[in-house]
């Protein structure tokens, strides 16, 4: 009899050296691989005939091989075979095929899957590159087809060489059969009955080896009830962490802030506008937060224009007039610089006297100590500043509340204990509350767990006065227009963001650049590894993890660069205009001396690389051109727009896009014409790319799932997050489970956790 928790090693046709190869991919366990789920099925009850096939459609056939042979061409070799059903023929063939020689003899039967499409010799249907698996005849076991033929058959990734589907169908089947009746059930039996799923043995036996008449669109979609259960007890086990870790944080010493006519004085007097409903909203839910004795983790999420700013100030203003110190992060020294500017600017109409600090990297080490003397001892009430603030060993006196401004890197919460000042008796100050501010427009329900421990306040509402922004696509052929209107535009008292992916091109002295990345990240990098002593930049490029992979085998060749078309807008169709030049090399001061000048209106068109992307206000710019638009990815060009539309005036974003657009990046495109929702792209994104490349894995606090996919099973995810809250705040009895059954909970809880999530703390 096997056990879950048994090393798979002594399973029935795996052994230590097997074992050794699988536990690189994380399979030690019986169960780890009893979750190592088929990632397709193969109907092979119901083989499809050759002459029902249709263009474009996914379809898997079983077939005689007929004949195969190498075909050398110019380009790749390729190698082919026909195979048959009776009369009816059908030609498989792979690009690079030359490792396939001598595999396929006339007269196997195999069965292959792939894209159907039209032969352009004969009436037939070809496949190209489909998979494939040689069936077993009879010479082979009968085990292997009972497991093979006339059923559905599960599909696997490879675990290597020799470790293909038909040795994974065999070791789990065997596994299954030593484990009959024994899987013990890791949920109450009263929640799965509510939620009328299998037990886990049963699902785990159907996910592997589904039962005749499955319908196979419910198996490629994960939504049998033996996916569904597997799917759920994954989440719901996240979700009863996360609920807990919420919990052990209410439970912690933080500041009461008290607010009182006085303090609401405070924030009316350097209020500049009405807040939208949305705003009031958030502050409403952040201010409640500071209230209660323990402390805050709160993400504020609103897309690009909403107003974030505003609602952390006011918030930062409830916890000066309560006599603690604020600190607001960002994660660039222009950022901070503006906040530090705008924060002035506010509070000069304030009858308190706040005494404001900015902490950057760049400021002077004279500078630097005089503004920690003020932070150590409580005379600076406002410190705003960029990561400079952890590492420049900052001591608060006070510190109350802490904004992380467009924060990705979760990494620096654990540090925030850093920056407080020992009491003379030794002890601790309360802990402050953090109040995170993300742009990153991430759907609720996957908010909440990405970032698990915190609560979520939402800007769902731009302020008023907008107006629309136009988006425009306009092929490179056009530019000369686009360079009139940008004209155009400056005559009216405007201003325009021009910006490309790179900062150089291909001149001579640049190092090759991979542009198959993040083009603008991969160009900052290698054109300036040494300046990361400031450190902001690499933080900002992080908000948007990985970058769409694009690759095209001549994008080294013309692809426009910042300081190339600087040079040749100033000397050409834009001649005349006041022209700056903005990108991650130059120092921080001449970067902001630039943005100032743009800010203030002395210059009409900033070329420059993403480094503008976030959060850089300036309300009268209103156009933003991104050239090559076709390399950007949604969010970065979502970003991007976001700069222009912020002042009443109408605006315009032109994506210009070069010769070579992938099918994937016309899809970007459309969206952004389409649409101006960031949650919408945002969704749109997901779908596109899945959450592990939106938000990067571990950095971003996503956990690695075995079975769940956080875009497909949000709803799952929901109903998990319901149950776990139930579960955690029932008294057991018999509908939220027994006594044993809650402590079979509790134990799994803590293995799961342990072994798999990792999730990013938070404080
Ligand atoms: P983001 O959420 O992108 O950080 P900001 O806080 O920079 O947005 O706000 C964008 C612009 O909208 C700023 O110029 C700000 O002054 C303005 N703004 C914010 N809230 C309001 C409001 N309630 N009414 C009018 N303008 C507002
Ligand atoms: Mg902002």
């Amino acid at each position: 009899m096997t056990r879950l928790e048994d090393k798979v090693m002594y399973a029935r046709g795996v052994g230590p050296r097997v074992a050794e190869l699988i536990a690189a991919k994380g399979i030690v366990t019986a169960e780890d691989l009893l979750y190592h789920l088929p990632f397709r099925y193969e109907d092979r009850q119901n083989p499809r005939s050759l002459d029902e096939l249709k263009p474009g459609e996914m379809a898997s056939v079983i077939a005689e091989v007929r004949g195969s042979a190498l075909l050398r061409t110019k380009r790749a070799p390729i190698f082919e075979i026909t195979i048959g059903q009776g009369r009816l023929a059908m030609k498989c063939m792979w690009f690079n095929g030359t490792y396939l020689q001598g595999k396929f003899q006339a007269g196997q039967t195999v069965a292959v899957f792939g894209r159907v499409e039209p032969s352009r010799s004969t009436s037939n249907m070809k496949m190209i590159n489909p998979q494939w698996e040689l069936l077993p005849d009879a010479s082979d076991d009968a085990e292997t087809r009972l497991l093979e033929v006339g059923r559905i058959t599960p599909v696997y990734e490879s675990l290597g060489s020799r470790l293909a589907s038909r040795w994974q169908r065999k070791v789990i089947f065997h596994l299954l059969e030593s484990m009959h009746g024994a899987v013990p059930e890791c949920l109450p039996a009263a929640m799965i009955e509510r939620m009328g799923l299998p037990s886990r043995e049963r699902s785990l036996r159907e996910v592997h080896f589904p039962p005749e008449g499955t319908a196979m669109t419910d198996l490629q979609a994960a939504a049998t009830p033996a996916h569904r259960r597997l799917i759920f007890e994954e989440l719901f086990f996240l979700e009863l962490g996360l609920e807990l870790k919420r919990r052990r944080m209410r439970e912690r010493a933080g500041v009461a802030f008290e607010t009182n006519a006085k303090v609401r004085e405070a924030i009316r007097e350097v209020l500049p506008f009405h807040p939208t409903a949305a705003q009031k909203r958030a502050l409403g839910e952040i201010v409640s937060d500071m209230k209660q004795p323990s402390p805050m983790r709160r993400l504020l999420q609103g897309d690009v224009g909403s107003g974030k700013t505003i609602v952390a100030l006011q918030a930062m203003l409830v916890a000066m007039e309560n006599g603690y110190q604020a600190a607001l992060m960002a994660p660039t020294e222009i950022l901070a610089t503006q906040h530090y500017l705008a924060a002035r600017k506010l509070l000069e109409r304030s009858s308190r006297k706040y005494r404001i600090v900015l902490l950057t990297g760049s400021l002077d080490e004279d500078r630097k100590r005089h503004n920690r003397g003020l932070i150590n001892r409580g005379e600076a009430h406002l410190v705003i500043g960029t990561h400079a603030l952890i590492e420049e060993k900052v001591e608060f006196d006070r510190l109350g509340l802490i904004v992380v401004d467009e924060q990705h890197r979760f990494g620096v919460m654990q540090r925030f204990k850093l920056m407080k000042k020992p009491r003379p008796d030794g002890t601790e100050w309360a802990e402050p509350d953090v109040l995170v501010m993300t742009a990153t427009p991430i759907p609720r329900t996957l908010a909440l767990s990405l970032y698990g421990d915190l609560d979520l306040s939402v800007l769902d509402e731009l302020p008023p006065g907008r107006t629309p922004i136009v988006t425009r696509r306009v092929a490179d052929e056009r530019a000369d227009e686009v360079w009139e209107f940008v004209r155009k535009q400056v005559k009216l008292g405007r201003q325009a963001y021009i910006v490309y992916p790179v900062i150089e091109g291909a001149k001579d002295d640049q190092p090759e650049l991979d542009f198959s990345a993040d083009a603008t990240e991969a160009s900052e990098k290698a054109a300036k590894p040494a300046v990361r002593k400031t450190t902001p930049k690499g933080k900002t490029a992080k908000l948007f993890p990985k970058a769409v992979q694009e690759a095209s085998p001549n994008a080294k060749l013309g692809l426009k660069s910042a300081v190339q078309m600087y040079e040749k807008l100033r000397a050409g169709p834009l001649n005349g205009l006041r022209l700056g030049l903005l990108h991650g090399r130059l120092d921080a001061d001449e970067k902001e001396i630039i943005m100032r000048r743009f800010q203030r209106g002395e210059i009409d068109a900033l070329v420059s690389t993403t480094v503008i992307e976030v959060g850089v206000d300036v309300p009268n710019a209103s156009v933003m051109v991104i050239e090559h638009a076709e390399r950007f990815g949604l969010a970065q060009m979502h970003q991007l727009r976001g700069r222009v539309g912020r002042g009443a005036a109408r605006s315009y974003c032109v994506l210009m896009t070069g010769a070579r657009v992938s099918e994937q990046a016309e899809e970007r495109l459309n969206a952004m014409v389409r649409t101006q929702d960031g949650f919408e792209l945002a969704e749109l994104d997901l779908a596109m790319r899945g959450p592990g490349e939106v938000f990067g894995t571990r950095q971003a606090g996503l956990p690695d799932f075995r079975v769940a996919n956080l875009v497909r099973d949000r709803k799952l995810l929901e109903v998990a997050k319901m149950e776990a809250a139930r579960f955690v705040n029932a008294k057991p009895d018999r509908a939220e489970g027994t006594e044993a059954e809650r402590a079979r909970v509790w134990t799994r809880l803590k293995e799961a956790w342990q072994r798999k999530y990792g999730l990013v703390e938070a404080g």
